[in-house]
C-alpha cells in the first residue's frame, strides 16, 4: 500500500512514524511525506542560544494526555522529559496594569473555595455575589451549542469572562471566548451543567470524587502528583529530530508543497511542482484551510467545511536578560492579559521559572505571546516594533524597578505563526459530523491535525498515529 502524508507538522510526523513501524514489522507499506517548508515539525521549533532553550512554538504539553510522553519514551527520550516546576506555580492576571494572583481553589475556570474567592481583588463585589448565587443555578433548557463566553457569563457574569475565561483560553487557543464552542472546549462543564445546574456544585462533586479516588490509590501505592506540563530538556525540536531520525530519508520531501489532489480509478493522485504521483491512500495533516483548498476539487462540500474552520495567528517573542540588570520578578510562571487591558501581549511566561535547568544561571528568559483572533494585524509589524512594544508593556506591568524598558536584552527571537491555531468555533461538533459523513464516501482519505479533536501536541500525535493505523492495521 502506497500512502502519502501531506504536512510534516507533529501530526504528519506521528503518522509517518507509525507507517515506518508497520514497514519495519514487515507490512507492505510505502509512504512519502510532503512538507511545504524546508524543515519538518510545523509549529514545533526550538533553538538553544547561549545555553538557553528558546521555544518559538509550543514549550510543553499537558501531562494528563499521555500520547506525547508515550511517544517520547518510545523514541528513547524518556530521560529528556522535564516536569514543570509546579512547586513555584502561580499565575497572575493583569488588572489595570497590575498583577493580581488567580485565587486559590480555581478548578478549570470554576471557583471552588469560598474564602479565596471572597477575598480576591480579581473580582468586584458584584461578581463575587453572583459567584455565590451560582450555587442555585438551574440546568440549561436548550441543548444547542453556545460560546464559552455565553456559558461562563450566564453562570458568573461578564467580569468572569473578561478576567478568567478569555485570558485562560486565549493562552491555549489564541482564541476569543465569544467565538469558541463551549461544547468542544468546555465539554466537561457543559455536562456538569446538565447534571447539576450549578457549575460550582458540579465541580465540587467531581473534586470530592477525585479526592476519594486519590486516597484509595494512595493506600495501595504512594505516588507523587504528576506535573501539569511536561517539556523536553532540549526543547520540542528534540521530538521532531527523534521522529525524523526514525524515518526513511528517501520518503521525506521537504520544500515540496502539494498543489493538487485528485481521485483516480485506483486511488489518489498528488501533484507537486516536480511531478504527479499515484497513491492508494492519503493522510491529510496540513492545516484545515490548506486541506480545504486541496480537497475542494475532490468534494466541494468537504472542501468548504474544512476551509470554514477558523484559524488564529500568533507571535512569540523570547527575550534573554541578564538577571542582575532586573529587579526581583514576582513569583510564579508568568501572567495572562485580559483583552480589556488593551495590551498587545496576551500572556508572558517567565521561562526560567517554569522549567528548571533550561536557562543558564544568572539569566532570565521572558516569552511573550501576541496576536490571536483579535491581534491578526500585529503580524505585519516589524520585529523591532514588536520587541519595543513588549519591552514597554513588561515595564508597565512589572514596574520600572523590576523591568526597565531601557535595559537591552542579550538576545531576541521573534516567531510568527500564520493561521497555525485552529479555533473550535460554536457548532464545531456539528461541523465534524458533516466532515465525517463526507469522509465516509472517500475511501483511503484520513484527516489528522489540530483542527479536529484537540489542539495540543498529544491530541495531534494521537490523531496522526490513529490515521496511520486505520489504513494499515496495527504495526505489531
Ligand atoms: C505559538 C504556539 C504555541 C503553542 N503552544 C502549545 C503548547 O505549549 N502545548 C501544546 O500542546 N500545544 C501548543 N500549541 C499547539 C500545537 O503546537 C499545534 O496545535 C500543533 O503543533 C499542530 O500540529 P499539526 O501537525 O496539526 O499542524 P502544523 O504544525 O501546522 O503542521 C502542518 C504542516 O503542514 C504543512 N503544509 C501546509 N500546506 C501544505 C501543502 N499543500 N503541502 C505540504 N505541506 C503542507 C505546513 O507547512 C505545516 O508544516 C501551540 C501552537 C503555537 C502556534
Amino acid at each position: 500500500m502506497r500512502i502519502a502524508i501531506i504536512g510534516g507538522g507533529i501530526a504528519g510526523l506521528a503518522a509517518a512514524y507509525e507507517l515506518q513501524k508497520s514497514r519495519a514489522a514487515g507490512q507492505p507499506v510505502e509512504y512519502t511525506l510532503y512538507e511545504t517548508r524546508p524543515r519538518l515539525g510545523g509549529s514545533l521549533a526550538s533553538e538553544v542560544v547561549a545555553g538557553a532553550v528558546l521555544e518559538a512554538g509550543p514549550d510543553s504539553f499537558l501531562t494528563e494526555k499521555p500520547a506525547a510522553a508515550e511517544l517520547c519514551r518510545e523514541l528513547g527520550l524518556g530521560d529528556a522529559l522535564l516536569p514543570s516546576n509546579d512547586a513555584a506555580r502561580k499565575t497572575w492576571i493583569v488588572v489595570k496594569n497590575r498583577l493580581v494572583a488567580l485565587p486559590d481553589g480555581l478548578m478549570f475556570l470554576i471557583p471552588t473555595k469560598l474564602v479565596p474567592t471572597a477575598l480576591t481583588p480579581l473580582f468586584s463585589l458584584r461578581t463575587k455575589i453572583r459567584m455565590g448565587l451560582e450555587l442555585l443555578h438551574p440546568p440549561r433548557a436548550s441543548e444547542g451549542d453556545e460560546s464559552v463566553a455565553a456559558l461562563v457569563e450566564r453562570h458568573y457574569g461578564a467580569e468572569a469572562v473578561d478576567r478568567l475565561a478569555d485570558p485562560l483560553l486565549s493562552g491555549i487557543y489564541g482564541g476569543d471566548a465569544t467565538q469558541l464552542s463551549a461544547r468542544t472546549v468546555l465539554a466537561r462543564l457543559v455536562e456538569m451543567e446538565k447534571k447539576y445546574g450549578s457549575l460550582t456544585r458540579g465541580m465540587l462533586a467531581a473534586h470530592k470524587h477525585m479526592r476519594e479516588a486519590a486516597k484509595n490509590s494512595a493506600k495501595t501505592q504512594k505516588r507523587a502528583a504528576p506535573p501539569i506540563f511536561t517539556a523536553l530538556r532540549g526543547g520540542m525540536q528534540q521530538l521532531v529530530d527523534a521522529l525524523e531520525a526514525t524515518l526513511d530519508p528517501a520518503a521525506i520531501r521537504t520544500g515540496t508543497p502539494v498543489n493538487k489532489l485528485e481521485r483516480t480509478a485506483s486511488g489518489w493522485r498528488i501533484t507537486t511542482a516536480a511531478a504527479a504521483e499515484q497513491y492508494d491512500a492519503i493522510i491529510m495533516a496540513a492545516p484545515a484551510w490548506a486541506a480545504g483548498a486541496m480537497l475542494s476539487g475532490v468534494d466541494a462540500e468537504l472542501g468548504a467545511e474544512l476551509a470554514a474552520i477558523p484559524y488564529s495567528s500568533s507571535i512569540t517573542l523570547n527575550l534573554i536578560y541578564d538577571e542582575s540588570k532586573l529587579g526581583t520578578l514576582p513569583e510564579g510562571f508568568g501572567f495572562l492579559v485580559p483583552a480589556s487591558e488593551g495590551c498587545a501581549m496576551l500572556a508572558c511566561t517567565f521561562v526560567h521559572r517554569k522549567f528548571l535547568g533550561r536557562t543558564p544561571p544568572g539569566k532570565a528568559v521572558f516569552r511573550a505571546f501576541l496576536g490571536g483572533m483579535r491581534g491578526e494585524a500585529m503580524l505585519a509589524e516589524s520585529d523591532e516594533a514588536l520587541v519595543a512594544t513588549v519591552r514597554r508593556e513588561l515595564s508597565q506591568i512589572l514596574g520600572k524597578k523590576v523591568f526597565d524598558a531601557a535595559v537591552e536584552p542579550e538576545h531576541v527571537q521573534v516567531a510568527r505563526w500564520r493561521r497555525a491555531m485552529a479555533q473550535y468555533a460554536v457548532g464545531h461538533q456539528e461541523r465534524m459530523q458533516r466532515i465525517r459523513a463526507r469522509l465516509a464516501a472517500l475511501p483511503g482519505l484520513r484527516l489528522a491535525g489540530n483542527a479536529y479533536d484537540g489542539i495540543g501536541i498529544p491530541d495531534c500525535i494521537r490523531l496522526g498515529r490513529q490515521a496511520a493505523r486505520e489504513l494499515t492495521g496495527p504495526a505489531s
